[in-house]
């Protein structure tokens, strides 16, 4: 059997990370992709050097929690690489917590797996730009791949399990256009299922974030991003005149 993931982090209590609960946070490890913009660089690239959090320690708290905090949100880096999230997810569900899965896209096989076994209740993905390999791995690195992204779009799209896209804007990154193209794409897979679906679009903050290059580029200012998200959620209702979900910005990218 697997061995569990190392915790790299953890929150006893967040209100942003999971809409309209009040959720626990872990962090695991690694992750396939290099999205410029990261936030959780240190853990996805030198998780050696961030300590980890003993199984114990988090399930003391966890168990103190219980009635107060809702569920727990698994993200990262990217939490399907660890073959001990099964193993994970298994725990929190004996302790009487529901449980959201944060995910890069790039595993659909190990995301099958786990919904079928009824680990996760809510999946929140990231899409980060059209599923093109210019813009995507412009977006995400060289270790990306729209075609697994898509194959995973394709999976949950049939599915009832609650699911939120996820795209970070920075213009460096990624054109008014292509913002676009990728609304007319989901609305063309999930414009029919409003309440069940929703489109998150995240502003890009600048500090910290894993490429230098990007900390001094201009961003979009509020006003413009609201003009941008604005063009694309018409270009999703384009496809489908049922709305999903409003404007939000996200504590983290990832
Ligand atoms: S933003 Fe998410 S998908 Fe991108 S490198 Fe960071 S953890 Fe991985």
């Amino acid at each position: 059997m697997a061995s569990l993931p190392e915790i790299k982090g953890f929150l006893e209590t967040s209100f942003t990370d999971w809409r309209g609960r009040v959720a626990a946070v872990v962090f695991l490890a690694r992750c396939n992709f290099r999205c410029p913009y990261c936030h959780n660089h240190r853990i996805v690239t030198s998780p050696h050097e961030v300590p980890t959090w003993p199984w114990l320690e988090v399930k003391s708290r966890l168990s103190r929690l219980r009635g107060w905090v809702d569920g727990v949100c698994v993200t990262g880096g990217e939490p399907t690489l660890h073959p001990g999230l099964p193993a994970l997810l298994e725990r929190f569900r004996a302790l009487g917590f529901r449980i959201k899965l944060d995910t890069n896209g790039s595993r659909p096989g190990v995301l099958a797996s786990l919904l079928e076994a009824g680990l996760v209740d809510q999946v929140a993905l990231d899409v980060k730009a059209p599923l093109e390999p210019v813009p995507y791995r412009r977006n995400a690195g060289s270790g990306s791949d729209p075609e697994i992204v898509a194959a995973t779009l394709e999976l949950l799209s049939p599915l009832s399990v609650p699911l939120e896209l996820r795209t970070t804007v920075h213009p460096a990154l990624l054109s008014r256009e292509e913002l676009c193209r990728l609304g007319k794409d989901l609305g063309r897979r999930f414009g029919g299922r409003p309440g069940q679906v929703r489109w998150i679009l995240q502003r890009c903050r600048a500090e910290e974030v894993l490429d230098p290059g990007l900390r001094s580029a201009p961003l979009l200012s509020p006003e413009e991003f609201a003009v941008w998200e604005h063009a694309a959620r018409a270009a999703f209702s384009e496809v489908d005149p049922m709305p999903v979900g409003a404007l939000a910005t996200a504590r983290k990218p990832g």
